[in-house]
């Protein structure tokens, strides 16, 4: 082959493969327009299988090994508002932060009653209990977590108490911890069960491991109690003059739910 027979065969290639190219190129963009929607689907489809099923958020990955610590049952009592100026810088929103108040009476001082009478029975059945302020340590675990709070309102009639799960509960066991609690709550104080759970509640800081260090370990069942309102004459013959009732409420819902996971 001659030089000029090359350059010929190369120049009837080219001129083939620019053939071949030029109806497939606009094949190739007229298939990629309809592609597009699809691909984009496909995406959103992988995004969410990756948020539901094959994501794991850091603080739970290895959990499915994770076995409780051996001992008594131990259960973390949250004063809510309580050294709330000492928040850490990531949850420094809730440092002036300090509750609800009716006269002189202030939040932090009923649930510290409540929390602390909860605390001296429970521990008289042989649980182990751990008062916490507003700051958790990091990856604090205790088989069941419960703030304490109270609640206030502009509307003195507004009354009741409300109990809540985490909006996400890693342990499944939250609802039932919940439905033990409301029970007995309602028996021990005989105030009327308020049904507005709010969404500051379900999404209570302390339940939300995936954003703060300073929250409860994913697996303890959690529950935040609103104990009643104090802003209101009724409740506060209860949550302010009589806590040993709110006291035994909670101890009563809490016992219940610790002998039905065998742990009492
Ligand atoms: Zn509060």
């Amino acid at each position: 082959m001659n030089y000029s027979n090359i350059v010929m065969s190369m120049f009837v290639v080219a001129l083939v493969a620019f053939a071949w190219l030029v109806p497939s190129t606009s094949s190739v963009a007229v298939s990629s327009s309809g592609h597009h929607v699809i691909d984009q689907e496909d995406l959103v489809n992988q995004s969410r299988e990756v948020q539901q099923e094959k994501w794991i958020h850091p603080r739970l990955r290895g959990l499915e090994l994770w076995q409780r610590p051996s001992g008594p049952p131990h259960v973390a009592i949250q004063v809510g508002h309580l050294e709330a100026a000492s928040a850490p810088e990531e949850l420094r929103a809730l440092r002036r932060n300090t509750g609800a108040q009716f006269g002189d009476v202030t939040e932090v001082s009923v649930n510290q009653n409540i929390a602390r009478q909860t605390k001296e029975l429970l521990e008289a059945r042989g649980v182990k209990v751990t008062l916490l302020p507003v700051t958790i340590p990091p990856n604090f675990y205790a088989d069941v977590f419960l703030a304490v709070h109270a609640d206030g309102s502009e509307n003195v009639a507004a009354n009741g108490y409300k109990i809540a799960a985490p909006r996400r509960d890693a342990s499944g066991n939250a609802p039932v911890l919940v439905d033990f609690l409301e029970k007995s709550y309602g028996q021990q104080t005989g105030l009327v069960r308020d049904p507005k759970v709010t969404w500051n509640m379900i999404g209570y800081y302390a339940f939300n491991w995936r954003r703060y260090d300073h929250s409860m370990h994913p697996l303890s069942a959690a529950a935040i109690v609103e104990t009643g309102f104090l802003t209101n004459a009724g409740d506060r013959k209860v949550i302010v003059e009589q806590p040993e009732k709110s006291a035994l409420g909670i101890v009563g819902g809490v016992v219940a739910y610790l002998e039905a996971e065998d742990l009492l």
